[in-house]
Protein backbone atom coordinates (compact mmCIF):
# COMPACT_ATOMS: atom_id res chain seq x y z
CA UNK A 1 0.00 0.00 0.00
CA UNK A 2 1.64 3.30 -1.10
CA UNK A 3 1.45 6.31 1.53
CA UNK A 4 -1.37 8.32 0.59
CA UNK A 5 -3.47 5.14 0.63
CA UNK A 6 -2.05 4.19 4.16
CA UNK A 7 -2.84 7.94 5.51
CA UNK A 8 -6.39 7.80 4.23
CA UNK A 9 -7.00 4.17 6.24
CA UNK A 10 -6.03 6.00 8.63
CA UNK A 11 -8.38 8.88 8.53
CA UNK A 12 -10.76 7.09 7.71
CA UNK A 13 -10.69 4.90 10.88
CA UNK A 14 -10.66 8.38 12.78
CA UNK A 15 -13.22 10.61 11.75
CA UNK A 16 -16.51 9.58 10.67
CA UNK A 17 -16.99 8.09 7.40
CA UNK A 18 -18.38 10.78 5.02
CA UNK A 19 -15.36 13.02 5.84
CA UNK A 20 -12.93 11.57 2.48
CA UNK A 21 -14.39 11.71 -0.78
CA UNK A 22 -12.32 11.68 -3.96
CA UNK A 23 -12.48 14.85 -6.37
CA UNK A 24 -10.98 14.50 -9.71
CA UNK A 25 -9.42 11.36 -8.28
CA UNK A 26 -7.54 13.32 -5.31
CA UNK A 27 -8.35 12.20 -1.74
CA UNK A 28 -10.00 15.22 -0.17
CA UNK A 29 -10.46 15.83 2.91
CA UNK A 30 -13.65 17.74 4.39
CA UNK A 31 -13.16 19.08 7.83
CA UNK A 32 -16.75 20.68 9.59
CA UNK A 33 -14.53 22.12 12.62
CA UNK A 34 -11.31 23.34 13.43
CA UNK A 35 -10.64 20.51 15.68
CA UNK A 36 -10.84 18.04 12.63
CA UNK A 37 -8.16 20.30 11.12
CA UNK A 38 -6.13 20.12 13.65
CA UNK A 39 -6.40 16.40 14.65
CA UNK A 40 -5.70 16.07 10.28
CA UNK A 41 -2.49 18.17 10.43
CA UNK A 42 -1.79 16.13 13.41
CA UNK A 43 -1.75 13.04 11.38
CA UNK A 44 -0.27 14.28 8.78
CA UNK A 45 2.78 15.30 10.38
CA UNK A 46 2.92 11.68 12.04
CA UNK A 47 2.54 10.35 8.91
CA UNK A 48 4.73 12.44 6.52
CA UNK A 49 2.27 13.23 4.78
CA UNK A 50 1.81 16.05 2.45
CA UNK A 51 -1.12 18.38 2.15
CA UNK A 52 -2.91 21.01 -0.13
CA UNK A 53 -5.54 23.58 0.96
CA UNK A 54 -8.23 24.52 -1.22
CA UNK A 55 -11.47 26.51 -1.17
CA UNK A 56 -13.62 26.89 -4.09
CA UNK A 57 -10.29 25.90 -6.24
CA UNK A 58 -11.50 28.28 -9.69
CA UNK A 59 -7.99 28.91 -10.52
CA UNK A 60 -5.55 26.65 -9.21
CA UNK A 61 -7.79 23.54 -9.19
CA UNK A 62 -6.07 20.79 -7.46
CA UNK A 63 -5.62 17.98 -10.17
CA UNK A 64 -3.10 16.58 -12.29
CA UNK A 65 0.70 15.00 -11.93
CA UNK A 66 1.93 17.67 -9.31
CA UNK A 67 -1.03 17.04 -6.89
CA UNK A 68 -1.07 13.40 -7.23
CA UNK A 69 0.97 12.77 -3.92
CA UNK A 70 -0.87 15.21 -2.25
CA UNK A 71 -4.00 14.83 -0.04
CA UNK A 72 -6.72 18.07 -0.37
CA UNK A 73 -8.24 20.06 2.21
CA UNK A 74 -11.40 21.31 1.17
CA UNK A 75 -13.12 24.13 3.24
CA UNK A 76 -16.57 23.78 1.40
CA UNK A 77 -17.63 22.26 4.83
CA UNK A 78 -16.95 25.88 7.01
CA UNK A 79 -19.30 27.12 5.19
CA UNK A 80 -21.15 29.22 7.74
CA UNK A 81 -21.91 32.67 8.27
CA UNK A 82 -20.94 31.71 12.57
CA UNK A 83 -21.99 35.48 14.05
CA UNK A 84 -22.41 38.99 13.50
CA UNK A 85 -21.55 41.42 15.67
CA UNK A 86 -23.25 44.88 15.03
CA UNK A 87 -22.72 46.99 18.01
CA UNK A 88 -18.99 45.69 17.64
CA UNK A 89 -18.59 46.17 13.73
CA UNK A 90 -16.97 42.52 13.32
CA UNK A 91 -18.42 39.07 11.92
CA UNK A 92 -16.91 35.81 11.81
CA UNK A 93 -17.09 33.74 9.00
CA UNK A 94 -16.43 30.17 7.80
CA UNK A 95 -13.17 30.21 5.71
CA UNK A 96 -15.95 28.34 3.07
CA UNK A 97 -18.43 31.07 3.34
CA UNK A 98 -18.55 32.90 0.34
CA UNK A 99 -17.35 36.36 0.06
CA UNK A 100 -19.87 37.66 -2.39
CA UNK A 101 -22.78 36.97 -0.07
CA UNK A 102 -21.52 38.96 2.93
CA UNK A 103 -23.20 42.03 1.76
CA UNK A 104 -26.45 40.57 1.16
CA UNK A 105 -26.31 39.27 5.18
CA UNK A 106 -24.82 42.02 6.25
CA UNK A 107 -27.41 45.16 4.82
CA UNK A 108 -29.60 44.76 7.18
CA UNK A 109 -27.74 45.29 10.15
CA UNK A 110 -26.39 48.30 8.26
CA UNK A 111 -23.05 47.03 7.88
CA UNK A 112 -21.20 46.04 5.04
CA UNK A 113 -17.37 44.84 3.83
CA UNK A 114 -15.74 46.79 1.29
CA UNK A 115 -13.68 44.11 -0.45
CA UNK A 116 -17.31 41.55 -0.82
CA UNK A 117 -18.34 44.03 -3.57
CA UNK A 118 -14.89 43.29 -5.57
CA UNK A 119 -15.40 40.69 -8.54
CA UNK A 120 -13.80 37.78 -6.51
CA UNK A 121 -15.83 34.89 -6.98
CA UNK A 122 -13.98 32.51 -4.07
CA UNK A 123 -14.41 31.75 -0.44
CA UNK A 124 -13.41 34.32 2.63
CA UNK A 125 -10.35 32.10 3.35
CA UNK A 126 -9.10 32.12 -0.33
CA UNK A 127 -9.77 35.75 -0.41
CA UNK A 128 -7.51 36.34 2.97
CA UNK A 129 -4.81 33.89 2.01
CA UNK A 130 -4.71 35.11 -1.52
CA UNK A 131 -4.24 38.76 -0.34
CA UNK A 132 -7.48 40.23 -2.09
CA UNK A 133 -6.38 43.51 -2.61
CA UNK A 134 -8.46 46.73 -4.13
CA UNK A 135 -6.99 50.20 -5.62
CA UNK A 136 -8.73 52.91 -3.08
CA UNK A 137 -8.22 55.68 -4.85
CA UNK A 138 -4.32 55.21 -6.04
CA UNK A 139 -3.81 53.62 -2.81
CA UNK A 140 -3.55 49.66 -1.95
CA UNK A 141 -6.60 48.46 0.46
CA UNK A 142 -5.50 45.10 1.40
CA UNK A 143 -8.22 42.83 2.85
CA UNK A 144 -5.92 42.14 6.02
CA UNK A 145 -6.51 45.64 6.66
CA UNK A 146 -9.98 44.21 8.12
CA UNK A 147 -8.79 40.67 9.21
CA UNK A 148 -8.51 41.24 13.23
CA UNK A 149 -8.97 37.68 14.54
CA UNK A 150 -8.63 33.73 13.27
CA UNK A 151 -9.06 30.65 14.58
CA UNK A 152 -5.89 28.69 12.43
CA UNK A 153 -5.21 24.91 12.22
CA UNK A 154 -1.22 24.73 11.67
CA UNK A 155 0.55 21.74 10.34
CA UNK A 156 1.81 19.83 13.89
CA UNK A 157 -1.53 19.64 14.93
CA UNK A 158 -2.58 22.69 17.02
CA UNK A 159 -5.54 25.23 16.29
CA UNK A 160 -4.25 28.80 17.35
CA UNK A 161 -6.70 31.72 17.81
CA UNK A 162 -4.26 34.80 17.19
CA UNK A 163 -5.67 38.82 16.88
CA UNK A 164 -8.60 40.13 18.94
CA UNK A 165 -12.07 42.01 17.84
CA UNK A 166 -11.23 44.95 19.83
CA UNK A 167 -10.33 47.74 17.91
CA UNK A 168 -6.93 48.64 19.46
CA UNK A 169 -5.22 45.20 20.67
CA UNK A 170 -1.69 44.71 19.95
CA UNK A 171 1.09 47.04 20.41
CA UNK A 172 3.98 44.34 18.54
CA UNK A 173 3.67 42.76 15.50
CA UNK A 174 -0.15 41.13 15.18
CA UNK A 175 0.06 37.31 14.47
CA UNK A 176 -3.17 37.36 12.29
CA UNK A 177 -1.75 39.70 9.55
CA UNK A 178 1.00 36.74 8.84
CA UNK A 179 -1.75 34.61 7.36
CA UNK A 180 -3.10 37.44 4.60
CA UNK A 181 -1.24 36.42 2.27
CA UNK A 182 0.13 33.04 2.82
CA UNK A 183 -1.39 31.00 0.16
CA UNK A 184 -2.17 28.05 2.21
CA UNK A 185 1.48 27.35 3.12
CA UNK A 186 1.51 28.17 6.70
CA UNK A 187 -2.01 26.51 7.82
CA UNK A 188 -5.82 26.19 7.54
CA UNK A 189 -8.26 29.48 8.19
CA UNK A 190 -10.98 27.73 9.44
CA UNK A 191 -13.03 31.02 10.73
CA UNK A 192 -12.10 34.56 10.28
CA UNK A 193 -13.16 37.52 12.28
CA UNK A 194 -13.46 40.72 10.09
CA UNK A 195 -13.96 44.16 11.12
CA UNK A 196 -17.01 45.46 9.16
CA UNK A 197 -18.27 49.28 8.33
CA UNK A 198 -21.44 51.00 8.97
CA UNK A 199 -23.36 51.72 5.44
CA UNK A 200 -23.03 55.48 6.16
CA UNK A 201 -19.50 55.06 5.10
CA UNK A 202 -20.16 52.84 1.41
CA UNK A 203 -20.32 55.86 -0.65
CA UNK A 204 -16.44 56.36 0.12
CA UNK A 205 -15.94 52.78 -1.03
CA UNK A 206 -17.85 52.75 -4.08
CA UNK A 207 -15.18 53.11 -6.53
CA UNK A 208 -12.92 49.99 -5.21
CA UNK A 209 -11.35 48.06 -7.92
CA UNK A 210 -10.11 44.97 -7.94
CA UNK A 211 -6.54 44.56 -8.25
CA UNK A 212 -4.82 41.17 -10.13
CA UNK A 213 -3.55 38.59 -8.05
CA UNK A 214 -0.02 37.79 -8.25
CA UNK A 215 1.18 34.16 -7.56
CA UNK A 216 2.92 33.56 -9.82
CA UNK A 217 5.66 36.73 -8.65
CA UNK A 218 5.09 35.00 -5.35
CA UNK A 219 6.43 31.24 -6.41
CA UNK A 220 9.20 32.75 -8.27
CA UNK A 221 10.42 34.99 -4.74
CA UNK A 222 9.42 32.04 -2.87
CA UNK A 223 11.85 29.88 -5.07
CA UNK A 224 14.38 32.51 -5.45
CA UNK A 225 14.09 35.44 -2.71
CA UNK A 226 17.59 36.84 -3.75
CA UNK A 227 18.18 40.09 -1.50
CA UNK A 228 14.40 40.47 -1.25
CA UNK A 229 13.78 40.93 2.63
CA UNK A 230 10.27 40.70 2.90
CA UNK A 231 10.68 36.97 0.76
CA UNK A 232 13.55 35.84 2.93
CA UNK A 233 11.37 37.20 5.82
CA UNK A 234 8.50 34.69 4.68
CA UNK A 235 10.89 32.12 4.22
CA UNK A 236 12.18 32.12 7.92
CA UNK A 237 8.32 32.38 9.02
CA UNK A 238 7.41 29.44 6.24
CA UNK A 239 10.27 27.26 8.54
CA UNK A 240 9.22 28.06 12.17
CA UNK A 241 5.06 27.31 11.06
CA UNK A 242 5.88 24.11 8.82
CA UNK A 243 9.34 22.92 9.74
CA UNK A 244 8.16 19.58 8.26
CA UNK A 245 6.98 20.88 4.76
CA UNK A 246 3.90 19.46 5.05
CA UNK A 247 1.89 22.28 3.13
CA UNK A 248 4.51 22.52 -0.24
CA UNK A 249 4.35 25.37 -2.13
CA UNK A 250 2.99 23.65 -6.05
CA UNK A 251 4.41 25.65 -8.92
CA UNK A 252 1.62 25.62 -10.93
CA UNK A 253 3.49 27.56 -13.54
CA UNK A 254 6.76 25.46 -14.61
C1 LIG B 1 -3.30 32.34 -8.74
C2 LIG B 1 -4.65 33.00 -8.73
C3 LIG B 1 -4.92 34.01 -9.62
C4 LIG B 1 -6.16 34.60 -9.64
N1 LIG B 1 -6.40 35.57 -10.53
C5 LIG B 1 -7.61 36.11 -10.59
C6 LIG B 1 -7.88 37.10 -11.51
O1 LIG B 1 -6.99 37.54 -12.25
N2 LIG B 1 -9.14 37.63 -11.57
C7 LIG B 1 -10.11 37.16 -10.74
O2 LIG B 1 -11.23 37.63 -10.82
N3 LIG B 1 -9.87 36.22 -9.83
C8 LIG B 1 -8.65 35.70 -9.73
N4 LIG B 1 -8.39 34.76 -8.79
C9 LIG B 1 -9.45 34.34 -7.88
C10 LIG B 1 -10.15 33.09 -8.45
O3 LIG B 1 -10.77 33.36 -9.63
C11 LIG B 1 -11.16 32.52 -7.56
O4 LIG B 1 -11.98 33.55 -7.13
C12 LIG B 1 -10.57 31.76 -6.41
O5 LIG B 1 -9.59 30.87 -6.83
C13 LIG B 1 -11.72 31.02 -5.78
O6 LIG B 1 -11.40 30.18 -4.76
P1 LIG B 1 -11.01 30.56 -3.31
O7 LIG B 1 -11.11 31.99 -3.01
O8 LIG B 1 -11.81 29.69 -2.42
O9 LIG B 1 -9.46 30.20 -3.29
P2 LIG B 1 -8.70 28.92 -3.87
O10 LIG B 1 -8.47 29.11 -5.33
O11 LIG B 1 -9.34 27.66 -3.45
O12 LIG B 1 -7.32 29.06 -3.12
C14 LIG B 1 -6.46 30.12 -3.39
C15 LIG B 1 -5.23 30.02 -2.50
O13 LIG B 1 -5.62 30.22 -1.14
C16 LIG B 1 -5.29 29.08 -0.34
N5 LIG B 1 -6.43 28.90 0.57
C17 LIG B 1 -7.74 28.77 0.23
N6 LIG B 1 -8.50 28.67 1.32
C18 LIG B 1 -7.65 28.72 2.38
C19 LIG B 1 -7.82 28.65 3.79
N7 LIG B 1 -9.03 28.51 4.35
N8 LIG B 1 -6.74 28.73 4.59
C20 LIG B 1 -5.49 28.88 4.07
N9 LIG B 1 -5.26 28.95 2.73
C21 LIG B 1 -6.32 28.87 1.92
C22 LIG B 1 -5.08 27.94 -1.31
O14 LIG B 1 -4.13 27.01 -0.83
C23 LIG B 1 -4.54 28.68 -2.54
O15 LIG B 1 -3.15 28.90 -2.40
C24 LIG B 1 -7.14 34.19 -8.72
C25 LIG B 1 -6.85 33.18 -7.79
C26 LIG B 1 -5.62 32.61 -7.78
C27 LIG B 1 -5.35 31.54 -6.77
Amino acid sequence: MIGVDRFIERVNGEFPGDRVTYQKSLPTFHPQSGDEAARLFGLATEMKQQLYITGFGNNISPEGEKFKDLVVIRTDRLNQLVRVMPEDFYVVAGAGYPLKELNLRLKKHNLFFPHADLPYVGSVGGALATGLTADYGGHDLPISRYFIMAEIGLPGGKLIKPGSACFKSVSGFDIVKIFSPSWGLLGLIVTACLRVLPTSLAEDYAGLKMQSIEYEQFVDLFQNPGDNVSAQYSLKIKSKFDPQNNLPLIDIFH
